[in-house]
């Protein structure tokens, strides 16, 4: 059996480890750049981090000792999936700087065409492309009339200079957050323009003490206990979220209003801090030192629409001028992508993007109708959210696994989840998510072009049990 892996961020090095574990060594990994790292590679803005606990956002088979802090810095993560490929002696399956750009199934197998003209043909697919991949900028009149630098969070250019600098940053979500934690101090001004409030739960980010990494390292089943504590922890949060009566969505509402009521002194500012929905409605933003940092007498929040970007600032609609040399987007990703515009062509002749067409559909976020040997981790309506997507790929790979083994052990040489239990489970899942907290009136990546969010809107144990066997009988099989 031979198979592509596409995309060699988490989940891409996460398959690449397992598929050598299981003695299926005849796979390649497409990565269209030139390292690995997927989300930890693009990300490189002052103030990233992951706001999962690193002790949780690890592999569960790599649980290391040495994390530095409760949620340790970007460079820091990228590092551990580095060495954790590196380690598993899984870089050598990794073809970097190989784009696919189409996938086709024909004669039962699947054909691979690159950007560079390389071909490949085989049997079983693994897009593990990630989530958040393509960046979303706004449609600004005179963006491209700015004066200064001016790029997406996610292609931050560390050639400007941003110390002792005017800079400003469109956008309130997780990324401006953790850059506006990050760079107030260093800049002359920063200037955060705000379209819609977010409520911010606090949390400290104590470093790990040597003693606490000394005994990590003696007693790797602290290790462990940690990580299974966190991913208890999580699960609560996970489970608030889906039920917008809950008690645990009560507790984080009043933690959020807390923090703002607490920790920021002006009440002019307060106000236009003060979110008009409810906590967690958009993806909380968790964020040890935001509200520190807006409040410096050099932050100002701009609440004020954008009127137009001119060579030399932002205008907004009281007629202000706000002068900039840096201007950071921080305006999001495009959520619905997944792998597009990779065209891929299923056994009946139609595409991806005609099967998805209105919107993304699949059988637990993992495979399509017709789309046979075609498996996805992280693909779309899954358990997204602030917890652990390492977890969420690890779960979702032994699943596909088992797909994968019958396949291999010669049950049908063609699998993917039929057409109706597909339809019937999107129809659960519809109906799900009018319990949840994304719906109760904000304005979310989560939403789709009818309002229902695409993701897991059931508790996160559900998911667990899923992904614990397949029913074969979803499948159609040939
Ligand atoms: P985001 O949450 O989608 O936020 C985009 C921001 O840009 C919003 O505040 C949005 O305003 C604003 N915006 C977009 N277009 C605009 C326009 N034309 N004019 C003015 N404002 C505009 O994006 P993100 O902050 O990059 O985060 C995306 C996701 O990445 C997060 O939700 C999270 O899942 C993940 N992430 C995770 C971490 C982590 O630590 N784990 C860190 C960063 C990101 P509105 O709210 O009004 O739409």
């Amino acid at each position: 059996m031979r198979l592509a892996v596409i995309g060699a961020g988490m989940a891409g090095i996460l398959s690449a480890i397992k598929l050598d574990e299981a003695g299926l060594t005849d796979f390649t990994v497409y990565e269209k750049a030139d390292r690995l790292g997927g989300t930890w590679r693009e990300n490189t803005y002052p103030g990233l981090a992951c706001d999962v606990p690193s002790h949780l956002y690890s592999y569960s088979f790599a649980l290391t000792p040495e994390w530095s802090h409760r949620f340790s810095p970007g460079a820091e993560i990228y590092g551990y999936f580095e060495r954790v490929a590196r380690e598993h002696d899984v870089v050598k399956y990794m073809r970097f700087g190989e784009e696919v750009t189409a996938c086709e199934f024909t004669g039962g197998r699947w054909q691979i065409e690159t950007a560079s003209g390389h071909h490949d043909e085989v049997d079983v697919v693994i897009a593990a492309t990630g989530v958040l991949h393509h960046p979303r900028y706004p449609d600004i009149e005179g963006l491209d009339s700015f004066g200064g630098a001016c790029f997406h969070s996610a292609r931050w250019d560390h050639g400007v200079e941003i110390d002792g600098k005017r800079i400003g940053i469109i956008g309130t979500g997780s990324t401006a957050v953790q850059i506006v934690g990050e760079v107030t101090e260093r800049v002359r001004h920063l200037t955060l323009f705000q379209r819609t409030a977010q409520w911010i739960m606090p949390q400290e980010n104590p470093a790990y003490t040597d003693e606490e990494k000394a005994s990590f390292r003696e007693e790797p089943r602290h290790l462990t206990t940690l990580h299974s504590n966190l991913a208890e922890a999580f699960g609560i949060f996970a489970n608030a979220v889906v039920d917008s009566s809950s008690p645990e969505i009560k507790m984080i509402e009043d933690a959020c209003l807390a923090n703002l009521e607490d920790n920021v002194r002006d009440p002019e500012l307060r106000e236009r801090l003060r979110p008009t929905y409810r906590a967690a409605c958009k993806r909380l933003i968790i964020s040890p030192n935001f509200y520190d940092a807006i409040q410096q007498p050099n932050a100002e929040v701009v609440t004020e629409h954008i009127e137009r970007v001119e060579p030399a600032g932002v205008r907004t609609s009281d007629g202000r001028l706000h002068e900039l040399d840096v201007l950071v987007l921080a305006t999001g990703f495009k959520a619905n992508a997944f792998m597009r515009p990779m065209r891929i062509t299923g056994r009946s002749g139609r595409t991806l993007d005609e099967a998805w067409t209105p919107r993304p559909i699949a059988y637990l976020s993992i495979s399509v109708p017709d789309f046979p040997n075609f498996f996805m981790l992280n693909g779309p309506n899954g358990p997204v959210g602030n917890f652990s997507l390492i977890e969420v790929a690890e779960l979702q790979f032994a699943y596909i696994s088992r797909l994968i083994d019958r396949i291999r052990a010669g049950d049908c040489r063609e699998i993917s989840a039929s057409a109706d239990a597909t339809e019937t489970l999107e129809a659960e899942r519809t109906k799900a998510a009018e319990k949840t907290v994304w719906v109760t009136g904000c304005k979310s990546w989560y939403l789709d072009d009818r309002g229902i969010p695409a993701v897991w809107p059931w508790p996160f144990e559900r998911f667990r049990t899923e992904m614990r066997e397949p029913k074969l009988e979803h499948f159609e099989q040939r």
